[in-house]
């Protein structure tokens, strides 16, 4: 059964100084779903989700909340919760205060209100804090109050503004998944601004990939990182080698495409329509090469001997440069499968399948 739309943009523009920042901007959120809108800085992200807030009209289209045009509705009468970057919480009130305020506005009793807060404290892991104050909390403790009183409200929709983006990596990780866990819980509808790739990877049911205000693609974490529907999209998304080159041959298997640098590559027939001489561009992941030493036996369906420059190591993996011949390949190698010495300057042999190879015609499509 088709669920509930909760979100419509239909055809939205916006325009600032006869600069449109935000292009026929199509978009259906389902109701429960969790979708972040992905980009580099000044790709109208905040623009977009200001326009379902409220606090930005769009000059042209339509935006429905639960199937009602808000075109020209005030941020107050859309029944939403926001949290921004910074925490903004009043600094003379306390917790429970910052929490209550959204209740006290809507006249709810003393009662109810305290119970409130301490269900919704509860909910955010921090339930003895309420009579401190904001200053008396740590960056991340601020900002799952932020949230707290964003959901005390019972909003139909939840909007995060770069929520995460003020913490250290430790905290911000620690809170990514405090968020996952709690739209787990509670299941509101939620939109997600971020310019962090992992951060949208993870938490999100579907991720809308945004270029200079285009929707560069829709789609699931999986698809996004493994099928995306331009260049763009493939190098936001993840690091990658890049190799432009020709279409030498092509066979009932695979494409065989002859780099600028001279490496032959292939890739598997099924990702297109290619013609030989065709200008293309493939496209490697790092941690989709293989790693050996050359004396193991690679029956991989590409296979190139090179040196090694640099092994950074990284911890969870290592970060190599590889020479091969004048191309440089990056290379993240995960720790135990390599059997060398990672030593610099050492001959080693790179290794990828031909369907780990993404192809991509002259232009970026
Ligand atoms: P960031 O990640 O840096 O916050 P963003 O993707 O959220 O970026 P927006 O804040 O939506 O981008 O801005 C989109 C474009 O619109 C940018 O070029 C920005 O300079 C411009 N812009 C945003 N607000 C205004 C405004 N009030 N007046 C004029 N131009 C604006």
């Amino acid at each position: 059964m088709k669920k509930q739309i909760d979100v419509q943009l239909k055809n939205v523009q916006k325009r600032f100084q006869n600069q449109v920042v935000v292009k026929n901007f199509d978009l259906e959120i389902e109701q429960g779903e969790f979708i972040s809108l992905l980009g580099p800085s000044g790709c109208g992200k905040t623009t977009t989700l200001n326009m379902i807030a409220g606090f930005l009209d769009p000059d042209e289209g339509e935006l429905l909340i639960k199937g009602k045009r808000m075109n020209g509705v005030p941020p107050y009468k859309r029944e939403l919760g926001m949290v921004f970057q910074t925490y903004s919480l009043f600094p003379h009130m306390t917790v429970g205060e910052n929490i209550g305020y959204g209740l006290k506005l809507r006249k709810v009793s003393k009662q109810e209100q305290a119970e409130r807060i301490q269900k919704v404290l509860e909910l955010v892991k921090l339930p003895h804090v309420a009579d401190r104050y904001p200053k008396q909390l740590s960056g991340g403790q601020r900002q799952r109050i932020a949230i707290a009183r964003a959901l005390i409200v019972e909003p139909s929709l939840l909007l995060l503004d770069e929520p995460l983006s003020n913490l250290d990596a430790k905290l911000r990780e620690e809170l990514r998944d405090e968020l996952k866990r709690l739209h787990q819980e509670i299941g509101v509808t939620t939109i997600f601004v971020t310019h962090d790739q992992e951060e949208a990877l993870s938490l999100s049911d579907r991720i809308v990939v945004m270029n200079y205000g285009n929707i560069e693609q829709i789609g699931t974490p999986y698809e996004i990182y493994n099928q995306p529907k331009s260049e763009f999209v493939h190098t936001f998304i993840g690091k990658t080698n890049r190799l432009p080159g020709v279409v030498s041959s092509i066979d009932n298997m695979h494409v065989h495409v002859r780099t600028e640098n001279g490496l032959m590559i292939k890739a598997t027939q099924s990702t297109g329509n290619w013609t030989v001489g065709q200008s293309v561009t493939a496209f490697i992941r790092p941690e989709k090469i293989k790693l050996t030493t050359q004396s193991e036996k690679d029956t991989s369906d590409n296979s190139v001997n090179g040196t090694l420059d640099i092994a950074s190591f990284l911890g969870a993996f290592t970060e190599c440069k590889v020479s091969v011949g004048s191309t440089l390949l990056d290379v993240r190698m995960q720790e135990k499968v390599w059997t060398g010495n990672g030593q610099d300057g050492e001959t080693v042999t790179c290794s990828w399948s031909a369907e780990d190879v993404f192809l991509m015609a002259e232009g970026g499509k």
